[in-house]
């Protein structure tokens, strides 16, 4: 029986390889950060992890979570609603609360399962979810789960978005779902305009912050704050494994009711692993830290605006950011792959992205800046994109 399969799966492998797509694995072999030594024995300067505040290798964040890990054990080996809830638990899902201004949490193993199991509790085929073109692969798995009829507008186009909302008034029930930030443009979404929109049209409102939690707004409290919009949005989504920490997690928080659904009726918490304490007790000390200072969101906005200016002023063509995401523009595949390569030959560790997972003859190579960054970090890499740049023929 394996012998056909075997070499269906071989010959797609190599199709995969051959189309230049086959995702290989950079083995890193010290803790993620700034500077990190990859399995080649290299020392690299990072600019491609989601470590946006630079926590992933914070010593309150580490010493808390060994603590927990003393305290309270290893890992819960339940799911919440049988014996996998903790005091460590509700106290994160309360502090997440606090920090996007929402009325209640529910944790998950991860963002993709929030995703994943928000829409099939809430919504049925006599609702509408109306999804953003670029909307993130969990919440376009996430959707798919649901039997809600589905309306797609491109990536922040509001002409369309109203489209769908006038189709959408023949549905009972109808929400918008958006990304806060789009992972390859770093552009954050119109949440003003969509929620002047869903008031128009009887719609309700759903933002994933997992690129912009911790990043977008004056505190980091994400879209919302930018936007002020805090309480305002029904359903916000997020991970603990980007901006917070980077370890494991993710959630939903928003409207007590919605909230009070999902933990009866929403399949990945019900029948996933509820997460370790040594992680829950390091998310409060995280939210902890948050509470206490916007040191490290200031930082990261002075490293971010530092770094666009810069290389805008090296005479590259950056995409217009309001996250820690910049998309250094290059529209040609082959030349993003050589420009990465050389520029970790540099000791800068960026990646390029092309077709197909962004437009094709958009090429580009992403840099994501950390509050981890110090500013010979930046000064390295921006040396490193000029003279890469001027090598390739990118600048002049
Ligand atoms: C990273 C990401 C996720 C997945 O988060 P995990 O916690 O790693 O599963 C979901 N949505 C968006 C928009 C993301 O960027």
């Amino acid at each position: 029986m394996y012998t056909d399969f075997q070499s269906y799966l071989q010959t797609t492998l190599k199709e995969i390889e051959e189309a230049g797509l086959y995702k290989n694995e950079r083995v890193i072999v010290s803790p993620q950060r700034a500077a990190i030594k990859v399995s080649t024995g290299k020392d690299v300067l990072n600019f491609c992890a989601n470590n946006y505040l630079g926590l992933s290798d914070n010593q309150e964040l580490i010493d808390a979570a060994k603590k927990a890990l003393d305290e309270r054990g290893f890992g819960m080996s339940s799911v919440r609603f049988i014996c996998g809830t903790q005091d460590l638990h509700k106290e994160l899902e309360q502090k997440i609360a606090e920090f996007f201004g929402t009325e209640d949490t529910i944790l998950y193993a991860a963002c993709f399962d929030a995703n994943g199991g928000v829409f099939e509790p809430l919504f049925t085929e006599e609702d509408a979810i109306i999804s953003d073109a670029l909307n993130h692969a969990s919440i376009i798995d996430g959707v798919r789960l649901c039997k809600a009829k589905r309306y797609r507008y491109s990536n922040a186009n509001m002409e369309e978005l109203e489209e769908c909302l006038k189709q959408a008034q023949a549905q009972r029930y109808r929400v918008i779902v958006t990304d806060g930030v789009f992972s390859m443009d770093g552009n954050v979404c119109p949440l003003d305009k969509i929620h002047a929109l869903a008031e128009k049209y009887n719609a309700m409102v759903m933002v994933d912050e997992s690129h912009s939690a911790g990043v977008v707004g004056q505190t980091g409290r994400g879209t919302t704050e930018l936007h002020n919009l805090r309480g305002k949005i029904e359903i916000i989504t997020g991970t603990l494994g980007k901006a917070f920490g980077g370890a494991i997690g993710g959630f939903t928080t928003g409207k007590k009711e919605i909230i009070a659904m999902l933990r009866q009726r929403s399949r990945p918490y019900l029948f996933s692993n509820s997460i370790p304490p040594m992680v829950a007790a390091a998310g409060c000390a995280m939210f902890d830290m948050m509470a206490r200072t916007n040191e490290l969101q200031d930082k990261l906005h002075a490293n971010t605006d530092y770094f666009v200016a810069q290389m805008k002023a090296a005479g590259f063509d950056i995409k217009p950011t309001q996250s820690a995401i910049c998309a250094v523009m290059l529209y040609d595949a082959k030349l993003s792959q050589q420009m990465a390569e050389k520029l970790l030959d540099e000791g800068i560790y960026v990646v390029g992205f092309y077709y197909p997972v962004v437009p094709k003859d958009q090429a580009r190579i992403r840099v994501q800046i950390s509050a981890g960054h110090e500013r010979e970090h930046l000064d390295k890499a921006i040396a490193a994109f000029t003279k890469i740049g001027k090598e390739l023929g990118v600048i002049k």
